[in-house]
Formats: structure tokens, sequence, C-alpha cells
């Protein structure tokens, strides 16, 4: 099953992502970890790629889409595979459908996460990851269990480049708007979609939310 993440900056589409991925088996590709390890590792990906996640504009499609389509034909992908943060364009969504239909597959669910506004910078600016095994935690939410170390691996915890510049969340959650939101419509039209909210104001939050999901992907 080929599940895609939508959902804006901030609204926990990660941490539902990997909480998925754990319970049915199908790997989580995140297109923003990806390229994280890259510059980390000073790749020629990364090093380009770089330039532009530092301001919070989108990787051009010539970069993102040969990455993802190498991602994909790796064998834990086979049967499935959980996108987060891919696609983010309608480009990238027919690139996605042309990339699976090769080997006769499509895209079977996208779950839209939405979170009010006032929650996402919020959400950005108090998020920590786990450079090493990619955990999401966040100080006020989910905080660790050890203040600034990651409960799965140890190690400590560091708050993202883009997470910390205002500049690049106003961009982002921009970006967002303007080009990966009307991806709800072309899903929506194909009747893949299913929104579910997240928020603290009514309580439901990632491991609710996931546990519905996984509970619906099981009686599919
Ligand atoms: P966020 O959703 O908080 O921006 P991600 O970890 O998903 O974080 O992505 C980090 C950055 O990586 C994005 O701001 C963008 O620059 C780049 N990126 C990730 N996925 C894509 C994609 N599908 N297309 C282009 N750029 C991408
Ligand atoms: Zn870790």
């Amino acid at each position: 099953m080929y599940i895609i993440m939508l959902g804006a900056q901030g609204t926990g589409k990660g941490t539902v992502a990997g909480l998925i991925s754990k319970e049915t088996g199908f790997p989580q590709i995140s297109t923003g970890d990806i390229f994280r390890q890259n510059i980390k590792e000073k790749t020629e990906l990364g090093i380009e790629a770089d330039k532009y996640i530092s301001q919070g504009n989108l990787v051009p499609d010539e970069i993102t889409v040969p990455m993802v389509t190498n991602r994909l034909s790796d064998k834990d992908a086979e049967n499935g595979a959980i996108l987060d943060g891919f696609p983010r364009t309608i480009e990238q969504a027919q690139k996605l459908d042309e990339i699976l239909a090769k080997s006769g597959k499509k895209v079977d669910l996208v779950i839209n996460l939405t979170t009010p506004r006032e929650e996402l910078i919020d959400r950005m600016i108090t998020r920590r990851v786990c450079p090493k095994c990619k955990a999401t935690f966040n100080t006020k939410l989910h905080p660790p269990k050890v203040d600034g170390i990651c409960d799965n691996c140890g190690e400590t915890l560091v708050q993202r480049e883009d997470d910390s510049n205002p500049e690049a969340i106003n961009r982002r959650l921009e970006i967002y708007e303007e080009k990966t939101s009307p991806l709800v419509e072309y899903y929506a039209d194909k009747n893949v979609l299913r929104t579910e909210v997240i928020s603290t104001s009514i309580n439901r939050l990632a491991d609710v939310v996931s546990k519905e999901i996984v509970e619906f992907i099981k009686s599919k």
C-alpha cells in the first residue's frame, strides 16, 4: 500500500508517519530526512539541496524526483511505503503517479492532516529532532524522558536550522499554501483522501489520530 502524508509544517506529519510505519511495516520515506542526512554527510546532493532548504525554499524537481524514484526502487518499498514530504506540488504528484504506474502500482491512500495555523508556528519552534534515528520530539507536547536526549537512542537532540529561522518558517508555510495545498483537491478527485484534524484545542494529537488511521488501513 502506498500512502502519502499531506499537512503543513508542524502538524505532526512525520510523527504520524513514523507511528503508522511501525504498525504496518511499510518504510517511512521522508524527503526532508534524506536531504538532511546528505547535508550532514556533505554529499554533492546535500550541498546543492542545502542552498534551497536553509532559505525555506523547495529543492528543484531535477534533484528531488530522481532521489525519490531511487528510494522507491529499494526492496523494502516493493509492497508499499509511507511518503512523508513528497509530493509537494501538482507536478510532483503527476510524476509520482507515473513512477508507480510503471510497476502497476498507484497511490492508495492520502492522509491530510490539518492544524490551526497559530498552533503550527508554535510547534515548529518547540520541535526537536534526533540527528541519529530521526525521532521527533516537542519540548511542550511530547518532551523526551530526559531533557535534550533522544528516548530511542540516547543521542543529543537538536533544533533544525529552518525551524530556528522565523523567515524560513513563514516562507515554508507560504509555499505550503500556494504549492502543496492544491494536492488536497487533486487526491480528493481520485477518491483516496482522508482528512484528520490534529489540534491540542480538541485534545487530538498524533498518537490518537495514528491509531485510528492504522485501524482503517488494517480494515482495508
Ligand atoms: P518541513 O515540512 O517542515 O518543511 P521537511 O523535513 O519535510 O520539513 O523538508 C525540509 C525541506 O526539504 C523543505 O523545506 C524543502 O526545502 C525540502 N524538501 C522536502 N521535500 C521536498 C519536496 N518534495 N520537494 C522539494 N523540496 C523538498
Ligand atoms: Zn534517536
